[in-house]
């Protein structure tokens, strides 16, 4: 069973609203990329687990702090019989390691050695379960989710699922592991507790209301609505409609997301969105889907 599931990382929503409407840096457009394709593919490899036996225990995207030293888990498995964190890794084209280092075969530029990574996560994984008095070994494995990742020069006892054995392994996993208990739940149970919220995303960004480009983005393609009638927004590059009151609200998340310390007011929801004329349909939506705090003038929405 899944106990904790997986969400779009708040940086990555930010990166692609920003995206739509301002011109990112080189790096965080990089940034960008390799959060969409991370994410992505650990959703591939979610869909996988989704297919696992109901005595399995399933948590996704976890954040720690042992002592001091923050360490993610993209996930973790809690069967009877061993705990695994799986490292999963959406590398696409041909790789080589040489001499403890991981480059790509097409251009040789050295890249972060995943190994290292998944290493620092399970000594510090392996020292929290101590602590909690859990006896069941730990095992951690990358998992190479994409088709066209290869390496070279890998050995047989490097921790690794490459794409062609990812269903054997599951397979040979159902057949061979115990369900977990009592105590694996209480377990699971513990760290969530632990589990932390990630609060730092984004803080790197530069970006101002102001130079940010106005309107609603089409929730296909990303290209600016445009007004189809009074109660329906369009796109003109795709033909996409969009209830207004649902485009204006996913617009209002958009603009709280990336200006928490900005309120929400008719007036500034009315600019954000740009292509709606009347200020008077912003009120009204406004009114009916949020809280408004009275306070004169300056009143807002919550
Ligand atoms: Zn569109």
């Amino acid at each position: 069973m899944i106990l904790k599931f997986r969400y779009e990382p708040e940086e990555l929503k930010m990166l692609r609203f920003l995206h739509g409407r301002m011109r990112l840096t080189p790096k965080d457009y990089s940034h960008f990329l390799n959060l969409e394709k991370g994410f992505s593919g650990e959703k591939i490899f979610d869909e996988l687990l989704e297919e696992s036996p109901e005595e399995w225990i399933i948590l996704h995207d976890l954040l720690f702090d042992y002592s001091n030293t923050f360490f993610q888990i993209d996930s973790l498995l809690i069967t009877g019989d061993c705990i695994y964190i799986f490292e999963v890794k959406n590398y696409e084209g041909d790789f080589y390691i040489e001499q403890d280092r991981w480059y790509t075969a097409q251009t040789n530029t050295e890249v972060k050695n995943p190994l290292l990574q998944l290493q620092r996560c399970e000594s510090l994984l392996r020292r929290l379960l101590q602590e909690l008095r859990v006896k069941t070994p730990l095992k951690a494995l990358l998992i190479f989710i994409n088709p066209g990742f290869h390496l070279y020069q890998s050995t047989m006892n490097l921790p690794a699922i490459f794409p062609a054995q990812i269903k054997r392994f599951m397979d040979k996993l159902k057949l061979k592991s115990q369900p977990a208990n009592k105590n694996h739940l209480m377990l699971a149970d513990k760290l969530m507790s632990l589990h932390l919220e990630e609060t730092s995303f984004g803080r790197g960004l530069e970006y101002t209301f102001e130079g940010l480009e106005k309107g609603m983005t089409c929730l296909s393609c990303k290209t600016f609505l445009m007004p189809f009638n009074k109660l329906t927004m369009i796109c003109l590059k795709c033909g996409m409609k969009e209830d207004i009151t649902h485009a204006v609200t996913r617009s209002v998340d958009e603009y709280r997301l990336l200006f928490p310390e900005l309120k929400v007011t008719t007036a500034n929801i009315h600019e954000w969105c740009k292509t709606i004329y009347s200020k008077k349909t912003i009120r009204k939506i406004l009114v009916n889907n949020y809280t408004l705090i009275n306070t004169g003038r300056s009143s807002y929405y919550k």
